[in-house]
Formats: structure tokens, C-alpha cells, sequence
């Protein structure tokens, strides 16, 4: 696979400290017996090594990260400055009018965590009382400020039967994107997670849910995660939502701990350097098994969809086997090779529809390329295109055609598709007059 230069998204753990406990916390420090404090740490100079590197999105979290609010300021207002698109995985608890007005300021999104819309399970989740109250109240801050918020719902045997309520709750506070996320076993879980486990068929259950809630509130509903393509029973449901998300880590991704160690992902605790002390490229490089294949069990490496499914998250399996190489806990062995087919998709428009560039693209060369962005959204495209996009701020098919050749038709329609769905370009529908 192509190794890029420079990697575009980066989650960085700002603290391990939290002020909920939630018993499905990824964060493997969760079981330590010493207290957890607050890094005495230089988040600017952090932030510095994380800009060099040329990240279009950064996410913020930890521990939760609103509890270093103040000390990370200076920090986020430079990546902001940087044109670095910040993002703020949160439970909202902490958030002050202030604090929503500062994530405006930077056009900051916030992906806040909500337990269940009954605040007896919620309490019991997150270990705190009154929870459910708190976050709300934080969700209706951020909203006020016009801040995006989507929502996530991590499901476990507690919640399980609530995510219909929990959806309408957030309905209700104004929220128009809803995730849910199957809880995943810690690394270093103690027998407490057992008991709390999602059930078997928790993807079957996700998936007829969300579809419930999309139809009935509105809503949009994605599943965060690397789901396996054998993870879907039914074609309705892997249509819907198999190969939405695949693992980024080491490829494009990369996490920062609260001590600024790099890891592939955050949820691991394998650390591959350190970004105060090596330049990110220099870690990012040690980082090839992430690339190589040789995560990868034999299932995958034998089965017809490993190159759109990818395995699964690795992590996952690691916390469910002890083994990197292991089996994601969600893929079921007897859907494997999944027998159903991705549906490709239509193109929509005629070869005279119009599209439009954005404005304010930015662009970052890599080897093979060049990456494009816009906000968090980018994808890679080549020398030729990014020259067709510069020297158009509207086109059709047609012209592009006359331009590159009628021969390769199909590659120019996988482009636009690629480039409308990336939010490069957009399209009303109107047609050219030619
Ligand atoms: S390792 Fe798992 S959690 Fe991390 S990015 Fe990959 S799929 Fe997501
Ligand atoms: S066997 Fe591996 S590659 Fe194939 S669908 Fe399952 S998880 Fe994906």
C-alpha cells in the first residue's frame, strides 16, 4: 500500500483524568492503583511537533479532555490559527458557556459521549451521579453556541434495550447525528466487564435500531467503529452499513498520548516513540506493521474482501484474544468470505450537470499525489486532477471527457463521485449549456 508522508488525522489524549468512569472505557490505565493526574506536560510545544506534520483534522480527548481546557488553550488556538480542523471527543459535563463560545471561535465540532437517555442506567454506566442531567445540560451549551454535536452511544448489556430512548432524547435536544458503538473489552478488564458485555447479536440489534431511528426520528445514524463485512448477517444491513468505516491507524491516523508518545491508535498501548524527542515522519515510519499486513489474521489474509474490509479492528481482537493477529470479536467465522456484494454506487448526475469547486481548498503533496481538504473532509487526488480543480471553479463531465479522453469514461465518474462525496466539489443538479 501507498505510504503517505504525512499522515492526515491525529487523536491526541490530552489527560487521563476523567470525571465519569464508565466501565467500557477503552483506556487501558483505567485499573492503575496509583491515582491519575494531570501531565506536566508543554501542550504547546505538543502542539508544534503535532502542525509540523501537516495533520488536516485533530481530535482532542483523553481522560476527558474539557478538564485541561484552560491549560490546552493557547495550544488549540494555534492549530486552529494553523487552519487545523479540531474536533472534541467529550462527555459535555464540563462545559461552560464560555468553553462553547471558544469552540465556535475555532469552528470546532464536538462528538459528545451520552450513556442512555435513562438517567438510572446512565448513572450506573458512568459511575457518577446525576449524569444524564449534566450532559444534557453541556449538549444545550454547545448547541446554543451553534456548535456541531453529534452524539455517541457505546451499547452494552445495560443499555442494550434503550437505544430507541436514547435516540429520542437526543432528538430533543436538538441533535441530528447519532452514533452507536458496540462496548468493546477493555485491554486489563477485570470480570465487572461480564456482566456489562454486549449481547452476541449486538450488530444485528445496532443495525435494526439505527434503521428504526433514521426512519421514524429523522436522524443519521452511522456505526463508529471498523465493523468486519462478517460481522452482517442480513444483505438489508450490510448494504446499509458494512465498509462504512475501516481501520485507519498507522495508515492515515496516528494517536498522541497525554506524555506525547506516539501510538497508532489511542486505543493501544503500544507506543512507537516519542514526538518531543523525534520528529512525527521519524515515528510514523516505525509504525509499518500497521501497514504490511502482518496484523492480519490468516482468515482475513485468505478471504475475497480484505481489501475493502481490511480486518476489522486489530484492537479489538487483541482485547478479546490477547493476540494483534487474532479475530476481530465482532467477525463471525461462518459468514466468512461475506457472500454478499457491495452495492456500487449509481452515479447520479448527466454528463452535463455542473459541479462546483469549493473555495478555501487546501493542499498538501504527497509522494504518489497530492491530499486535498476541506474541514475535516479530504481525500488524495492525482497531479492531473488537482490541475483540472485549479483551473476550474465549475465543470462537467463532458468537458473533462473532451479534455482526458471518452476512454476512460468510468475513471473520470469514480473521480467526481469520489470528489463529491469527499465534500471537494457539489452539484444543484443544474445542467451546462454547451
Ligand atoms: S485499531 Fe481499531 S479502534 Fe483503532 S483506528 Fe483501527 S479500527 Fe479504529
Ligand atoms: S474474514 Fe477478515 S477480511 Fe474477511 S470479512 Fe471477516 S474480518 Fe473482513
Amino acid at each position: 500500500m501507498k505510504v503517505l508522508k504525512k499522515p492526515a488525522s491525529v487523536q491526541w489524549e490530552l489527560t487521563p483524568v476523567c470525571n465519569h468512569d464508565c466501565i467500557h472505557c477503552y483506556n487501558y490505565w483505567r485499573n492503575d492503583k496509583t491515582p491519575l493526574k494531570h501531565p506536566n506536560i508543554d501542550y504547546m510545544k505538543i502542539a508544534i511537533a503535532i502542525c509540523k506534520a501537516d495533520p488536516v483534522h485533530v481530535v482532542l480527548t483523553g481522560g476527558e479532555p474539557l478538564l485541561v481546557f484552560d491549560r490546552v488553550f493557547e495550544a488549540v488556538n494555534y492549530m486552529a490559527e494553523k487552519g487545523i480542523f479540531i474536533s472534541w471527543n467529550t462527555n459535555a459535563v464540563m462545559v461552560t458557556k464560555d468553553i462553547a463560545k471558544s469552540l465556535r471561535k475555532w469552528n470546532a465540532t464536538a462528538f459528545v459521549s451520552l450513556p442512555c437517555g435513562d438517567s438510572e442506567i446512565c448513572d450506573k454506566i458512568v459511575n457518577v451521579p446525576n449524569a444524564l442531567e449534566k450532559i444534557e445540560k453541556g449538549i444545550k451549551t454547545l448547541l446554543s453556541e451553534s456548535v456541531p454535536v453529534s452524539v455517541n452511544m457505546v451499547i452494552s448489556a445495560y443499555n442494550i434495550d434503550k437505544i430507541y430512548e436514547t435516540a429520542k432524547v437526543a432528538k430533543k435536544l436538538g441533535i441530528k447525528q447519532f452514533c452507536l458503538a458496540p462496548a468493546s473489552r477493555p485491554f486489563g478488564a477485570d470480570r465487572a466487564f461480564d456482566e456489562m458485555a454486549p449481547p452476541a447479536d449486538v450488530v444485528e440489534i445496532m443495525c435494526r435500531e439505527a434503521i428504526r431511528i433514521e426512519k421514524e426520528l429523522g436522524l443519521k445514524v452511522s456505526l463508529t467503529g471498523a465493523l468486519p463485512g462478517c460481522a452482517f448477517e442480513s444483505e438489508m444491513f450490510f448494504q446499509h452499513f458494512a465498509y462504512k468505516k475501516s481501520c485507519t491507524a498507522g495508515k492515515v491516523s496516528y494517536a498522541v498520548d497525554f506524555e506525547g508518545n506516539m501510538k497508532a491508535c489511542a486505543r493501544d498501548n503500544k507506543t512507537y516513540g516519542n514526538l518531543l524527542k523525534e520528529e512525527v515522519s521519524v515515528i510514523w515510519s516505525r509504525m509499518s506493521e500497521w501497514r504490511d499486513g502482518s496484523l492480519l489474521p490468516t482468515d482475513c489474509k485468505e478471504c475475497t474482501s480484505l481489501k475493502i474490509c481490511h480486518g476489522g479492528c486489530r484492537l479489538e481482537a487483541c482485547s478479546s484474544t490477547g493476540r494483534r493477529d487474532g479475530m476481530d470479536t465482532f467477525a463471525r467465522k461462518q459468514l466468512i468470505p461475506p457472500s454478499f456484494k457491495k452495492e456500487v454506487p449509481v452515479y447520479l448526475w448527466s454528463e452535463k450537470t455542473v459541479f462546483k469547486v469549493y473555495s478555501g481548498l487546501k493542499w498538501s503533496k504527497e509522494e504518489f499525489g497530492w491530499r486535498v481538504s476541506l474541514g475535516p473532509r479530504f481525500t488524495y487526488v492525482t497531479d492531473c486532477t488537482r490541475k483540472w480543480l485549479l483551473n476550474h471553479r465549475t465543470f462537467c463531465l463532458k468537458e473533462m471527457e473532451n479534455e482526458f479522453g471518452l476512454e476512460i469514461r468510468e475513471v473520470l465518474k469514480t473521480t467526481i463521485h469520489i470528489l463529491v462525496n469527499s465534500g471537494i466539489i457539489h452539484s444543484d443538479g443544474t445542467n451546462i449549456n454547451m
